[in-house]
């Protein structure tokens, strides 16, 4: 069993951002929502989140189906970036399930392995956090990309492993 270190890896995310993703989540249900997070991965493979950029105003917030303003966020994103000499980095999204579970949906497979492949995103390990109102408003699961890929666009082999969190 190779799995003790990955049982022990550790998402670290700042209670005022939490609090804020759950107001954000609170004002749009039930249509989904979401953002982006910025941070760093520390020496023990830990997973720090620093910042969240938030949806933007010209996301589109469906009741399945969420599509950050991706303009604005690759903005925000290079600003931090820089702002933080090379710190901080793109770590993975956030969005809401307002009517389910923190199951990941096909899509959230799809959109997770397509960001894990994809050289640009600058990430091989990105992490998905999902806010779902089941089985209690708001549920909070991390996971993180292993491995994966899509075959004709239409079927996805994602492999994930779940992260403990912990609000600092
Ligand atoms: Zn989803």
């Amino acid at each position: 069993m190779n799995d003790k270190k990955m049982n022990c890896q550790n998402l670290w995310i700042p209670k005022s951002i939490f609090d804020a993703m759950v107001e954000e989540a609170e004002k749009k249900k039930p249509l989904e929502t979401g953002g982006a997070f910025m941070g760093y991965v520390a020496d023990n493979h830990d997973v720090i989140i620093t910042d969240m950029i938030d949806a933007g105003v010209n996301a589109i917030h469906k009741k399945i189906s969420f599509t950050p303003d991706q303009e604005y966020q690759l903005k925000e994103m290079e600003d931090i970036y820089y702002n933080s000499e090379g710190m901080t980095n793109y770590l993975g999204d956030w969005h809401t399930h307002p009517n389910g579970t923190t199951n990941l949906s096909l899509k959230d497979k799809k959109t997770l392995t397509r960001i894990g492949i994809t050289p640009e995103s600058q990430n091989s390990y990105p992490i998905m956090v999902i806010l779902a109102s089941q089985p209690s408003e708001w549920t909070m699961s991390a996971v993180q990309f292993v491995s994966g890929y899509i075959c004709l666009r239409a079927f996805v082999v994602c492999k994930y492993k779940q992260l403990l969190h912990t609000f600092y």
